[in-house]
């Protein structure tokens, strides 16, 4: 049980697409087990290789969009015409029990959680400049560079509203940015007594 002043904190990772998001969360789990990692709903398939409430809870759309009705979503959206939420009450759940949450979400999402969660703590993470972006992005395999520009201007597009968050870590150095990452939670879950790790 935890102590009854424990108060866990909300903590909301975007970046745009080649920031290097996902290896950055990874390391930050790994640094504080603790933290509760938010698993999203979707009514894609699973890819080959996903599984069923580690990568998504795979549901019907009909079950999505009861979810819809009865508000069972923090946020959702629908993106090439599947939909996409954050189940509410494992969030809410963790939190009253003074546990802090992880949540690795796009702008969009991000904003509509702010409303919901006005104290959340959110980071933005930036990558060094856009040559960079744009090598990790064709760096990726070989998709045509309409698609590569495509991904470019939307990140162009994320990038700039980066003043919705309240850090902001650039990721020019893997294990530099792990570093700013991990101290910038730590000192969080510090003051709410650790509950993170
Ligand atoms: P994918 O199908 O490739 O896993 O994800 C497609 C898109 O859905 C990505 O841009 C991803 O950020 C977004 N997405 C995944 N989970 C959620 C969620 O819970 N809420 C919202 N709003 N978008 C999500």
């Amino acid at each position: 049980m935890a102590p009854a002043t424990a108060k866990g904190n909300l903590f909301i990772i975007s970046a745009p697409s080649g920031a290097g998001k996902t290896t950055l969360c990874k390391r930050l789990r790994k640094a504080f087990p603790g933290l509760v990692y938010s698993v999203s709903a979707t009514t894609r398939a699973p890819r080959p290789g996903e599984v069923d409430g580690r990568d998504y809870h795979f549901v019907t759309r009909e079950q999505f969009e009861r979810g819809i009705e009865d508000g069972l979503w923090a946020e959702w959206a629908k993106v090439h015409d599947n939909y996409y939420g954050t189940p509410a009450t494992p969030i809410d759940q963790a939190l009253k029990q003074g546990r802090s949450v992880l949540l690795d979400i796009d702008v969009q999402g991000a904003r509509q959680l702010l409303d919901r969660y006005p104290e959340a703590v959110t980071i933005f993470i930036m990558p060094p400049d856009m040559q960079t972006l744009e090598k990790r992005l064709a760096g990726r395999g070989t998709d045509r560079p309409e698609v590569i520009a495509r991904r470019l201007e939307n990140a162009r597009r994320e990038m700039e509203q980066k003043d919705l968050y309240g850090h902001v870590i650039v990721n020019d150095d893997l294990e530099q940015a792990v570093a700013r990452l991990v101290s910038l939670v730590g000192s969080y879950l510090d003051k709410n007594q650790g509950q993170g790790g």
